[in-house]
């Protein structure tokens, strides 16, 4: 049989496992359940797809974001490696497809969101599926105390005890003990093999700087550090205005948003990568999936929400292992302002219901009715239509999401797809039949062979223009053409953003709201952002420690490089045994804390120090903090 490591090399190219990727591999072919915490980037696919490919039966993935559903699909089938996707708002005849296609053993990859778990028709199958694995990915979604908390995750705990002998593997970049834990008790995992990688990154120098003037602290940043970045803004209408003032400065710089349409996303997107833009200014809604290895700098002119993202964002810079920056800018009335946008996200119970009122009617729905639909939605129109505010109502979409209620799909139709639905015959026989169709088919056939098939292919209509020769909108014309004639099925591409009823629509009188979770959601977003707040206004630590101890790795070295290690080691001032020794009389302390009463001193130097009385017998950790023996 071929083993793990033949397969990372026939599939992928690669000579070895990174760190904890076989360990989790061998887990998981030995039917133990299983948790991996690694970094973005890190190399977590390849934990459940080795062994999913190693292992007879199809590999279950549950993974939330669609886009990222399907760059993965994109990737296993340019490797050959059969598999699909479901998720709400797709046709319900294709989901039908795909389901008998997998009962039938035609995938080695199902990829699903958490919400069709629910669906009757999929549980109803499950029992003939032969699954080999459960890989739930960005699993920190099933914490409360997570970030990105969805409700629709909760479903993944039912289906361990629907698969009670198959083996899960729990997969998240970003989670703090307690979600680890919460993943661990929501997911049912047993006795889990844990595998935690370090979060640290040697190559990447964190600093902060609290100033007014953050334009001519980043133009001069941008100027010294050289090569590719990135800059993190808040608002849309920023991206565009600061790119602006960027170019005003002799920078070649693009700006990157949600609210631009999919073409012009995918053309900054390629400038970017290709290098003809320097400098990406974006809201948040760049990067994900992005693999580029030599971005020198990644700087966030105004704070981020929590610290995960943060480490997430500010980790795009240096993957490449060579030196890179990760700057944060920052001045006084952004904290309070932070806060405040933070408070004003969560919405009011009764905007919630009137936005939800109005879309159903909007989309002309009758009560009880609209399961599984789908309508386009343009959100200007819709504000006209409802006189809202476009903000309020976009804030009331996050709730409404999270309530299952309704799911918004900015990026739903983004790609065009295509999938053959005659046999092989018959296809030949209309190719010979409307020669004009011909060249268009001989390419889908020799980009994707049989997999046209069995899949759901991503197709881009202007690639296939230029390939063939033609317009754009002749290639679009003849795609339409036959999936009138049923020969394929063809989705176009929607630029628009879309609304699928995850539920009938309710009575709005009657629509719950739960009002509780806004307020726990409120506070846990505020105590977030008060790490954050920590993280820039700490003088006294390394930053990286500090950021890597959020995540729950405790006594990490300091990094040497970053801001605040460079200003102490240009201090060079030191502290005793004593010194240490004298303030745990007082009381235990944190490092963190034992840094404010020593502030003389450097975290290394104190690790050090601590260390030494440890083996000495002197002082024992005790969670966060060090005490007295
Ligand atoms: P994550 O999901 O942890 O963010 P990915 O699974 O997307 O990370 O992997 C990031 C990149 O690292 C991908 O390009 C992947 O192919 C690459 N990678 C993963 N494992 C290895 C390995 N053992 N050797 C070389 N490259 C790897
Ligand atoms: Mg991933």
């Amino acid at each position: 049989m071929e083993t793990t490591s033949e397969i990372l090399h026939r599939v992928w190219g690669y000579d070895a496992f990174r760190s904890g990727q076989e360990t989790v591999i061998n887990a998981a072919m030995a039917g133990k359940d299983s948790l991996v915490l690694m970094p973005t980037g890190g190399g977590k696919s390849i934990c459940y797809q080795v062994p999913g490919i190693a292992m007879d039966g199809l590999c279950l993935v549950i993974s939330p974001l669609i886009a990222l559903m399907k760059d993965q699909i994109d990737r296993l089938q340019q490797k050959h490696i059969p598999s699909a996707c479901l998720f709400s708002g797709m046709d319900r005849r294709v989901q039908e497809t795909i389901m008998d296609s997998a009962v039938n053993g035609l995938y080695k990859f199902l990829y699903v969101s958490p919400e069709r778990l629910k669906s009757e028709r999929f549980l109803d199958r499950l029992k003939y599926l032969k699954i080999s694995l459960v890989a739930v990915d960005e699993a920190h979604c099933i914490s409360q105390w997570g970030h990105d908390f969805r409700p629709a995750y909760g479903e993944i705990g039912e289906l361990k005890y629907l698969l009670p002998d198959v083996p899960f593997m729990a997969l998240t970049a970003t989670a703090t003990l307690q979600v680890q834990q919460d993943i661990i008790d929501c997911l049912h995992l047993k006795a889990p093999q844990v595998q935690v990688n370090s979060y640290v990154r040697d190559n990447l120098s964190y600093s902060v700087f609290k100033l007014e003037g953050k334009k001519e602290k980043l133009v001069s940043i941008i100027k010294g550090a050289a090569g590719t970045g990135l800059v993190y803004v808040r608002s849309r209408r920023k991206t565009v205005e600061l790119a602006q003032f960027l170019k005003t400065q002799g920078i070649k710089a693009g700006a990157y948003h949600a609210g631009m349409d999919a073409s012009q996303r995918t053309q900054m997107q390629n400038d970017w990568m290709k290098g003809y833009v320097q400098v990406m200014v974006a809201t948040n809604a760049f990067g994900m999936g992005i693999d580029k290895g030599d971005v020198r700098f990644v700087v966030h002119v105004d704070l981020p929400d929590d610290l995960e993202s943060y480490y997430q964002e500010a980790g795009r810079a240096g993957r490449d292992g060579k030196k890179a920056y990760a700057v944060l800018l920052y001045e006084n009335s952004d904290v309070l302002n932070l806060t405040e946008r933070i408070e004003s996200s969560i919405p009011e119970a009764d905007l919630i219901r009137k936005v939800y009122h109005f879309l159903g009617n909007y989309f002309q729905l009758a009560v009880g009715s609209g399961k599984d639909e789908n309508f386009p939605l343009n959100l200007d129109a819709f504000a006209t239509y409802c006189k809202l505010n476009a903000f309020d109502i976009a804030k009331t979409f996050r709730w409404l999401e999270r309530m299952e209620y309704l799911q918004f799909n900015g990026a739903l139709f983004e790609t065009s797809r295509v999938q053959v639905r005659v046999s092989y015959h018959d296809l030949y026989e209309f190719q010979l039949k409307n020669e004009l169709c011909d060249p268009i088919i001989k390419w889908l056939l020799r980009q994707f062979g049989g997999e046209l098939y069995n899949n759901m292919i991503f197709i881009h209509e202007d690639k296939i223009a230029t390939a063939i020769h033609t317009g754009k909108s002749e290639v679009i014309r003849l795609l339409q053409y036959m999936h009138k004639a049923g020969v394929i099925y063809y989705a176009q591409a929607l630029d628009q953003p879309s609304v699928t009823y995850l539920q009938p629509r309710q009575e709005t009188e009657t629509l719950f709201v739960d009002e509780l979770f806004l307020e726990q959601r409120k506070k846990l977003l505020l105590q977030k952002v008060q790490t954050v707040v920590h993280y820039v206004s700490s003088q006294s630590r390394c930053r990286s420690a500090q950021l890597v101890e959020y995540f729950g790795e405790h006594n990490a070295a300091v990094c040497g490089i970053c801001d605040h290690c460079l200003e102490h080691k240009k201090k060079g001032v030191r502290i005793t045994d004593q010194d240490v020794l004298d303030c745990l009389l007082v009381e235990p302390l944190s490092i963190d804390s034992l840094l404010v009463k020593l502030p003389q001193s450097g975290e290394q130097e104190l690790l050090e120090i601590l260390r030494l009385l440890e083996d000495k017998g002197l002082v024992a950790r005790e969670g966060l903090n060090w005490k007295l023996k």
